[in-house]
């Protein structure tokens, strides 16, 4: 049994820091423990370390010969790619066992971190370079008082002067057990590191406002939890508003600075992968077909000093030589995804409660709970936390209800502005006649287009989409089918000339739907007020990338609410911060 696996037992979740991830072969062994454990938390997270990862084909190799580790070995070598600088997370056993590889320099990674662990698995190999006080001192950031340490392969020659190094650093090491020890300072603990929760807030009622991907994604993120959740929405199924897209793409951003929204897309759209491929059908609801990218009169721009395993993310060229393509990105993780599917899948996770024709207009405070109610004063649900996950919605409700999250006057940080976005999609069942210059795989780069997705009445295809103000004067439908033309001659010249007729003449179907965009468009999620047990919080504002964002969100969402370890950098995280303006 691993180390760790006496002192979980009977916590609703535990958090480990392990210093060296290696071979991956104290994180299985913790898993397998985990498995097999009936008092074993409801969330396990592994926080681990890494300077090289290794390969997949490594991974399982080394586990071959361990009949208990195997299998777990190969589960997790099945999300193991694109593993660049930087963090990645892995959501096992159903979200109940949380990996978080921190892939760099280890002094700089854990100083990323914003957590407090439960025990630290301290690795020795690593001690020779790393006794220097900075990274003990760097881990104790991450500890609270009572953090457990276990010192892995504790060798008398160096015990004591390690031993020292810990000590002076407020670790007590168990005379009777060499390289066991606790966090326990004879001084009181002052934390250098901004953070606005260290006390999880209790696993109680959440009311989640809106029930598209932010919100159905948010409540299956908390539901695994153990939180009862109740989705509200003002239409009477879910996805009414702009995840009722019927099909979209999940795609990494790609810059050659590799910017903010880059890093965030990719460790989104990792997620996403991860979430899709457990819930929804293949080739039904979702495919990972892959995805090239135009570069609509410009040149290719993967990063310069793109490492070959971010190879796996995208690379230039097309898998298709013999098509005539012109330059670009091939994006192999890439996937088109159908987003209701989605949604419902997400609120059918036990724990979660679907309400319908539930427009919240109100929301206020009686005793411990918030009260949610509607334009006639209608009570429509009680819960001790609320989500606004309801787009645009959010902002013109906080705005009514007078948040002070929306006050631009005071110098307090604030929401940015939000603007509606909307959108068009040009869709019809594809005809035999118009087969000619399809790919294979999506396109996009100027709008996209995505071919032979299956719907009731056949395969069909679907180009978007339009992108207006909602602020302007609404284009007609046939404009905006006639600009989509206009993108999809650059995307695909071939297809745009066999199509054209039907978009000349308006013989499609049109989807329209409005996207909400803050002003530096990345998504809005944290809590709304500043106190130490904030009851209010948002996840909105996710823009054109609604599948690339809501589970690594939501994920960051119900990490901060628990005090959890964040999915991404916590300075990345930080560029989420809802009250940023
Ligand atoms: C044309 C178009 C094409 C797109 N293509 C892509 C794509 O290819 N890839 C991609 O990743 N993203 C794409 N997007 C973006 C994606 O659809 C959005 O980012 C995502 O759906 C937003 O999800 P959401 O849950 O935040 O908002 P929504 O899906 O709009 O959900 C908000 C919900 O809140 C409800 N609501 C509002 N106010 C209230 C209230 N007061 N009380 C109760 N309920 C309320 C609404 O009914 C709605 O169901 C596209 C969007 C459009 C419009």
């Amino acid at each position: 049994m691993s180390p760790q696996g006496h002192h979980w037992q009977k916590q609703p979740s535990w958090r480990i820091l392990d210093t060296q991830f290696g071979a991956g072969d104290i994180f299985l062994d913790t898993w397998h423990t985990w498995r097999e454990d009936a008092d074993r938390p409801r969330l396990l997270h592994y926080v681990a370390l890494c300077e090289q990862p290794s390969s997949a084909t490594e991974l399982t190799k080394y586990f071959a010969n361990h009949p208990e580790l195997a299998p777990l070995g190969v589960q997790l070598s099945r999300h193991w790619f694109g593993l660049m600088p930087g963090f990645h997370r892995f959501l096992l056993e159903q979200g109940q066992v949380v990996l978080t590889l921190c892939i760099g320099e280890p002094l700089s990674m854990l100083r990323a971190q914003q957590f407090e662990a439960d025990a630290i698995e301290l690795a020795l190999p690593d001690i020779g370079k790393n006794v220097q006080p900075w990274f003990l001192k760097a881990l104790t950031q991450c500890c609270r008082r009572g953090t457990r340490l276990v010192v892995r392969h504790w060798a008398t020659d160096y015990g004591n002067e390690l031993s020292n190094a810990l000590s002076q650093c407020g670790f007590k090491i168990n005379p009777e057990v060499p390289g066991i020890g606790l966090f326990d300072p004879a001084w009181q603990l002052k934390k250098t590191r901004p953070t606005t929760l260290t006390l999880p807030l209790p696993i109680q009622r959440c009311a989640v406002i809106g029930a598209g991907l932010a919100g159905a994604s948010v409540a299956a993120s908390l539901v695994r939890r153990g939180w009862q959740v109740t989705v509200l929405d003002q239409a009477e199924a879910p996805a009414a508003g702009a995840s009722g897209l019927p099909v979209g793409l999940v795609v990494p951003h790609v810059s050659s600075d590799d910017c903010t929204l880059s890093r965030l897309s990719r460790a989104g759209v990792r997620l996403m992968l991860q979430q899709v491929g457990e819930l929804l059908k293949e080739n039904q609801d979702w495919a990972p077909s892959g995805v090239f990218e135009r570069q609509i009169g410009g040149t290719p721009k993967l990063p310069s000093n793109w490492p070959a395993a971010g190879g796996q993310w995208s690379m230039q060229g097309h898998p298709e030589g013999h098509l005539d393509l012109g330059c670009g990105l091939w994006h192999p993780k890439g996937a088109w995804i159908k987003p209701a599917a989605l949604v419902n899948a997400w609120l059918n996770q036990p724990g979660v409660t679907f309400q319908g024709n539930a427009r919240v207009a109100d929301v206020c405070r009686q005793g411990n709970t918030w009260v949610l109610s509607d334009a006639q004063g209608e009570l429509l649900c009680e819960a001790e936390c609320v989500v606004f996950s309801n787009a645009s919605g959010a902002f013109d409700l906080l705005q009514k209800m007078k948040h002070p999250a929306l006050d631009t006057q005071g110098s307090e940080p604030h929401l940015p502005s939000k603007q509606g976005m909307l959108g068009l999609l040009s869709w019809a069942l594809h005809a035999e006649s118009e087969k000619t210059g399809f790919t294979p795989f999506p396109v996009n780069g100027s709008g996209s287009i995505v071919t032979g997705i299956p719907t009731e009445n056949g395969q069909a295809w679907f180009m978007g989409s339009s992108y207006q103000p909602e602020s302007q004067p609404e284009r007609s439908d046939q404009e905006n089918h006639l600009r989509n033309l206009d993108h999809l001659e650059q995307l695909l010249p071939p297809v745009a000339q066999n199509l054209n007729e039907a978009f000349q003449t308006g013989a499609l179907q049109a989807w329209k739907g409005t996207r909400c965009i803050v002003a530096d468009r990345l998504p809005v999620v944290g809590p709304l007020d500043a106190t130490d047990q904030p009851g209010w919080w948002i996840c909105a504002g996710l823009g054109s990338r609604g599948l690339s964002f809501s589970v690594l969100c939501a994920e960051l969402l119900a990490a901060r609410m628990g005090a959890e370890p964040w999915p991404v950098e916590a300075k990345l995280a930080r560029s989420l911060e809802a009250l940023r303006a």
